[in-house]
């Protein structure tokens, strides 16, 4: 059993959820499932970046403190992964108090190392950003690059990490290990903006004057934390830095950060400098996904044009939603939200490929042999070479996060399901009294549909309970159970279509 550790972002409780965040913590679930079913040790993180300025002023303009205003949003976060059915094994917040003890550790190790100094800074700032910036950086004079609001002029006393003194390190690191950032679109990225740029050393506090809701910076009272440095720092907290260290050396390094490709640069450059400088391991795998747009924007709070992931659920199910985010676009590119093709989506696969094909077998079943199948038949001809498909691309693709290959195999099979009972013509059998090739039959596209069940069950794991429950099997969904005549019998209990058709109108 090997373990495997893989984390979502943490996300800012400045506002309620939206089909962004879904889709992340999507993907992070559906690689923990695949693990668990193939019988790894998971440990998925995800949780909530609860500091910074921004989440202060969000609180003020709801007019409740901070605490109340970030427990409660975060509480929608919470929600929305038990209506995902989200299996993380652990929900972190940076204003836990073990966190914030791993924070000020980090920063008081590498203050002693040297790696952390105080100098005054001249040059912009951004406030709603929160971030630093200098001439070289600004491409218009006076205006964030981030957000295009106008900059603050600004001259202070802060604190340094020396960045700069690890850039080297980390371009050989790089050089070295190609597949650190995925897909390979993000590794050309990040090689090349360490090429072009030099690495400037990173400002890690704020005057407390500035930023009043953050970690108390360890070596000066009259400091916070930069919330991006803090933030970082869950990944290492949560599996136990500097308080469990077994439980930590079992689990980290990470095996996957998923971040979305806007916070490519803090996870790729920041990130693995920080551990590095810590004598830690970086990451095994960053992974940036892409981004799902609404025609051509990004989907943000800012433009309004967000789709309520609640709300959707309520209309398609948390199935069909899950499915569609996984299936339509591969992990790594952006993909268009659109309502006429996610319906069709819905439609074409779930309702008519694989809950007719359930549907009708259950139907047979119940109707030609009274709903139990006492003896077991080998694979038909006509399953072997999509099956063969399946079982030989699966874990690949699972593996390299290929979920949409992996699912695209899965259907190829059920197609071949589908047409078996088209060419066969079960009801031409019954009527011909030819019991024992019914049989046959139907337990073939039995066993056929329990071992669907199995791969499918990280894309869409309540309904692959729902099958597992129809066919009358009690064990556990796990990828032990994929060989073929492992059945020995099917007790049937159908319950209603497994997705009924969505009228498009
Ligand atoms: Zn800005």
């Amino acid at each position: 059993m090997s373990k495997f550790y893989v984390t979502t972002p943490i996300y800012y409780v400045n506002a309620n959820p939206h089909v962004g965040h879904a889709y992340t913590n999507i993907i992070c679930d559906c690689i923990s499932r695949y693990k668990r079913i193939k019988g790894d040790e998971v440990f998925f993180l995800t949780g909530t970046d609860e500091h910074g300025e921004k989440i202060k002023k969000a609180a003020d303009e709801a007019g409740e403190d901070v605490k109340a205003f970030v427990d409660r949003v975060g509480q929608n976060f919470k929600k929305l992964w038990e209506r995902l059915n989200i299996s993380y094994d652990f929900f972190i917040r940076t204003t836990d108090v073990f966190h914030i003890k791993a924070v000020q550790e980090v920063i008081k190790a590498l203050y002693e190392k040297g790696d952390i100094y105080k100098t005054t800074y001249h040059g912009f700032y951004c406030t709603p950003c929160e971030s630093f910036w200098t001439d070289t950086q600004i491409k218009e004079a006076g205006i964030c690059p981030l957000c295009g609001r106008e900059l603050e002029k600004l001259e202070e006393e802060n604190y340094f990490f020396r960045l700069s003194k690890y850039e080297d390190w980390l371009k050989d690191y790089l050089k070295k290990n190609p597949d650190f950032i995925r897909p390979k679109i993000r590794y050309n990225e990040v090689k090349g903006f360490l090429e072009t740029q030099k690495l400037s050393d990173l400002c890690i506090s704020r005057p407390k004057r500035r930023v009043s809701w953050g970690i108390d910076f360890p070596i000066d009272d009259n400091y916070a934390v930069y919330v991006w440095f803090d933030a970082l720092i869950n990944y290492i907290s949560a599996v136990g830095f500097a308080v469990e260290g077994k439980r930590f050396n079992k689990l980290w390094p990470a095996d996957i950060h998923f971040i979305g490709k806007d916070i490519l640069r803090h996870h790729a450059v920041f990130w693995p400098i920080m551990l590095h400088a810590l004598g830690l391991e970086p990451p095994r795998i960053i992974f940036a996904h892409g981004w799902w747009k609404m025609g051509e924007d990004k989907m943000s709070k800012s433009k309004g044009n967000i789709v309520d992931p609640l709300v959707l659920i309520g209309e398609i199910g948390v199935d069909a939603l899950r499915y569609f985010l996984l299936r339509e676009i591969p992990v790594g590119l952006d993909g268009n939200f659109s309502r006429s093709v996610l319906l069709h989506r819905i439609n074409s696969d779930l309702a008519n490929d694989l809950g007719n094909l359930v549907y009708r077998t259950l139907n047979m079943a119940e109707k030609y042999l009274e709903g139990k199948i006492t003896e077991s038949s080998p694979m038909p001809e006509e399953f072997k070479k999509a099956f063969k498909g399946l079982e030989k691309n699966y874990i690949s693709c699972m593996d390299k996060v290929e979920f949409s290959s992996a699912l695209e195999e899965i259907f190829k099979f059920i197609g071949a399901m589908n047409k078996y009972i088209e060419d066969t013509k079960p009801w031409i059998l019954w009527k011909e009294k030819k019991i024992d090739c019914l049989k046959a039959f139907i337990y073939s596209l039995l066993e056929g549909i329990r071992i669907v069940s199995i791969y499918l069950s990280p894309f869409i794991p309540e309904t692959a309970a729902s099958i597992y429950r129809q066919l009358g099997i009690e064990k556990e969904l796990n990828l032990n159970g994929i060989k073929w005549g492992i059945s020995k019998e099917f007790n049937i209990k159908k319950e209603k279509p497994l997705f009924p058709r969505i009228d498009v109108d």
